[in-house]
């Protein structure tokens, strides 16, 4: 079969694809805490093996999260092809951040509207994941031939940092060679783009410490918030605006992430937030903070963390009473495939040769899998490209428009036989 006749079968499995996608938004596969992951990964298992994949169920037993309630189910699937070669390996998160207010449609109903599938996950990621595997499966059906190995995964718990999905599966040389050469991860980065990395990460807790009293005499306490806010006000004054100047030569997208930033995640001191009744009168002998920190590929991570604590130090010298703790939650480096690499060319080259003009090669401001892939799988060949809308991941009324897979199927199927050319 020539690609062009591949190209137009996997134009008539629109249907194909939009029921799938259904089928998966359906499932409300929220984390946390990790609801249904176990029927998702069935779903996408079983109607794999029915098509000749060998399937693998790998429960990431004792990461974070899993316990017989809410078990890490992931699923591999992989099929072999004419003769030896390389495998391209498709991963797609299934797990889903919750809803949140402000839905017009119900969040799990998958409801089709103008040529759109709306629903949480239809975007990020469930609609790109339906993509991957319906192109596999056109490729399979026509009897196109290939070399080597095609897989496609479902995994769990990326929103909350991937231990149990593909950090899990990377401790399990899933994602090493010999056994998987080149990754794609139809992550929403856009139809026509191809994403080749990310800015790192550091997510920090910090603590103030105070000492209790009465609310009406607070001399005889020591207040830990209004330590925290001196924190604050350092991080304002002497950390925030030097971040802001501070550029990457990553192709960053959106452009106001070519920089390096801070979010003040969350902060609580005091009461505790679901208090009910009047408030008792108290000076708060705790105040804590998380920070979550978004670095360059250009900054060390050593001193990432150093600058933050130098500035803690400082107080702790300068201000009478401060006394803090700090505990690092997680921590990534930026991730960078080569341009060059075979997995982006031949994404590239799909896309242009979808589109009729140059793929846009871009970087993440967040960390997605990919992390797990070149740090634990020490696998370089890895890039995200999908369908979804980036500024629609994790919004209301998140959609996934229709013709955006179906293009992305034609683009994810042509890379695969130009990786796997029999
Ligand atoms: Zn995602």
């Amino acid at each position: 079969m020539q690609a062009s006749d591949l190209m137009t079968r996997i134009a008539a499995r629109r249907d194909d694809v939009v029921d799938l996608t259904q089928q998966l938004v359906r499932i409300p596969t929220v984390n946390p805490p990790g609801d249904a992951y176990t029927p998702c990964a069935e779903l996408i298992g079983e109607r794999l093996r029915k098509r000749g994949f060998d399937v693998t169920y790998e429960r990431a037993v004792g990461t974070p999260g899993d316990t017989d309630r809410h078990p890490r189910t992931n699923v591999v699937a992989r099929i072999a092809g004419r003769g030896p070669g390389p495998c391209v390996h498709f991963n797609g998160h299934i797990d889903v951040v919750e809803p949140g207010a402000g839905w017009t449609r119900d969040p799990y109903g998958a409801q089709i509207e103008d040529g759109r599938i709306y629903g949480r996950g239809t975007c990020d990621m469930k609609g790109g994941l339906a993509a991957a595997i319906v192109a596999v499966e056109a490729i399979l059906d026509h009897g196109v031939p290939f070399n080597g190995a095609l897989e496609i995964s479902g995994t769990v718990d990326e929103e909350s940092g991937g231990y149990g999905g593909v950090g899990h599966l990377a401790e399990k040389g899933f994602f090493s060679k010999p056994r998987v050469n080149h990754v794609i991860i139809p992550e929403p980065l856009n139809v026509d783009r191809v994403c080749i990395g990310h800015r790192g990460v550091w997510w920090a807790e910090v603590e103030t410490h105070g000492r209790i009293a009465h609310g009406s005499m607070p001399f005889l306490g020591d207040c830990a918030v209004r330590h925290m806010g001196a924190f604050l006000d350092r991080l304002e004054r002497d950390l925030i605006p030097d971040l802001v100047t501070r550029r990457t030569e990553m192709p960053v997208a959106p452009e106001g992430a070519r920089q390096s930033t801070l979010n003040v995640n969350s902060i609580h001191g005091g009461l505790r937030e679901d208090f009910e009744g009047l408030p008792s009168a108290l000076v708060p002998d705790s105040c804590r903070m998380v920070l979550d920190r978004r670095f360059l590929i250009e900054e060390p991570m050593d001193r990432v963390k150093a600058e933050v604590i130098a500035l803690l130090d400082q107080l702790k010298a300068e201000r009478p009473g401060f006394r803090y703790d700090i505990n690092e939650i997680m921590a990534f480096e930026p991730t960078l495939t080569d341009a060059d690499a075979p997995v982006v060319r031949a994404v590239a080259d799909a896309v242009a040769a979808e589109f009729g003009r140059p793929a846009e090669l871009i970087c993440s401001p967040g960390t997605y899998d990919q992390k797990h892939v070149a740090r634990i799988g020490k696998l370089k060949d890895c890039i995200a490209y999908g369908p979804g809308i980036l500024d629609l991941a994790h919004q209301p009324d998140e959609y996934i428009v229709i013709d955006d897979m179906v293009a992305s199927m034609k683009v994810m199927a042509s890379a695969a036989l130009r990786l796997l050319a029999a």
